[in-house]
């Protein structure tokens, strides 16, 4: 396989570099070179600080924030591989993020499942940002076991009422609209009676309730729903057909593509700073050949993640949703995730624990909050394990443990 540029993909790489160079305001760059991942994800739940709105909307006339969206619904119609050459290029620009759910996988699944008015009703704010989305899927009873959600919604008249609770919705606090599985048929078997709704955080009967991680950073919150009335037109796919649009959504969630270059950009960081370092008159490098054989591991790591990435993206290259594929990028980038941050946090020492200190801790303290955040990473989106138990059955057709 050559993974070199085709020259019209060359010649597009260097059309998106050279409108970085010359719009990205160089304070958002350093500002957001948290290396990207969780902790740079300023623009990912959050309605844009001023600077970040601007720079989307810069984006957004040109049909960039979702190059691969059609025209018609606010994209640049390019193709997947170009989506793919435009998020490797922000990434290494060290441009903020600026999809969130919305982007990430939201819109795909209106795209794929909406009527022609849900795509003209929401396709459009959320590129431009006016719209930021979150996520209702998990209960307190229901998280690997999806299937077994308890909300209900039942049909009054031309809408639906729905009553119960959600669970680690992130960015539920900043969010206009959810998308959200509620249970339509509770004597069908759990798979067959959930149904997919796309909810207005302005209805009433809505209460929410933050949860702080252990950054004591509040990103994820529990959702009440008491009787909110959600018109029947917000329906995304047919009633109890729901689990299907849900799967099509974890798909697109799993496969994020974005994640190879801010993780080389870290591991490089990484390396600097093992060079800068000196320890008993030597560079920290030198004197610890301990470390040479781990960042070499975690740089090897970062390319196969990158050939992985080609993997997802030549499927959906062919129009195709990636399945066990995506589930096998979500369990390596999670998982790398955790152990790019653990080599960090071995580099650093005991200061490495200092989190915001601007006098001691080193790095700005980035790495000590990249590891905390990475706890999650292999939580959220779905469990290792489930990733697993996927990849066992539908990959390896393996019996169901
Ligand atoms: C940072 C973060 C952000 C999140 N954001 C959102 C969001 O925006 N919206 C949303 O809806 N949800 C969100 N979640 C929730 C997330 O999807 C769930 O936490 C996840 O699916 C796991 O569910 P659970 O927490 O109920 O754990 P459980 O399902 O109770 O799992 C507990 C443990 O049992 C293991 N386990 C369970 N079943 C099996 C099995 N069949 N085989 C082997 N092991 C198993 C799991 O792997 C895990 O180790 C987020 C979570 C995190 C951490």
């Amino acid at each position: 396989m050559d993974f070199r540029d085709s020259s019209q993909e060359a010649a597009f790489r260097q059309e998106v570099r050279d409108f970085i160079k010359g719009e990205l305001p160089s304070e958002l760059a350093r500002r957001e070179s948290d290396w990207g991942l969780w902790a740079g994800g300023a623009g990912f739940f959050a309605r844009g600080r001023d600077a970040v709105a601007a720079w989307r909307r810069k984006l957004a006339t040109r049909g960039w924030v979702a190059p691969a969206w059609p025209k018609e619904y606010g994209g640049a119609g390019l193709g997947i591989m170009e989506q793919f050459i435009f998020n490797e290029e922000m990434a290494l620009a060290r441009a903020p993020l600026v999809g969130g759910i919305g982007v990430g996988w939201a819109g795909p699944t209106i795209i794929l499942f909406g009527t022609e008015e849900q795509k003209r009703e929401h396709l459009e704010p959320i590129l431009r940002g006016d719209t930021v989305w979150c996520q209702g899927f998990s209960e307190p009873e229901a998280g690997s076991d999806l299937a077994s959600l308890k909300t209900r919604a039942v049909r009054d008249g031309d809408d639906y009422l729905i009553t119960g609770q959600k669970i680690w919705a992130s960015g539920a606090h900043a969010a206009d609209c959810m998308i959200l599985l509620a249970r339509t048929d509770p004597d069908a078997p759990k798979h067959k009676g959930i149904s997919y709704f796309l909810l207005d955080m302005t209805s009433p009967g809505i209460a929410i309730r933050p949860l702080v991680n252990m950054l004591d950073s509040h990103e994820f919150n529990e959702v009440f729903l008491d009787n909110v009335r959600v018109p029947r037109r917000n329906l995304l796919g047919e009633e109890n057909r729901g689990w299907y649009v849900a799967a099509a959504t974890l798909d697109f969630e799993r496969s994020g593509v974005a994640h190879a270059v801010r993780h080389q950009l870290i591991v490089d960081k990484l390396l600097e700073y093992a060079r800068e370092q000196r320890v008993g008159g030597q560079s920290m490098l030198e004197h610890n050949p301990g470390l040479r054989y781990e960042l070499a591991d975690r740089y090897l790591e970062t390319q196969v993640l990158r050939a992985m990435s080609y993997t997802v993206v030549s499927i959906q290259s062919r129009g195709q949703v990636p399945n066990i594929e995506a589930s096998v990028c979500k369990l390596y980038v999670s998982e790398l995730d955790q152990r790019i941050a653990a080599t960090g946090m071995s580099m650093l020492g005991l200061y490495g624990q200092l989190n915001r200190d601007p006098t001691w801790a080193p790095l700005n303290g980035k790495i000590c909050r990249m590891y905390m955040h990475a706890t999650a990473s292999t939580v959220g989106g779905g469990t290792s394990e489930i990733q697993r138990n996927i990849i066992a059955m539908r990959g390896l057709g393996l019996p169901r443990a």
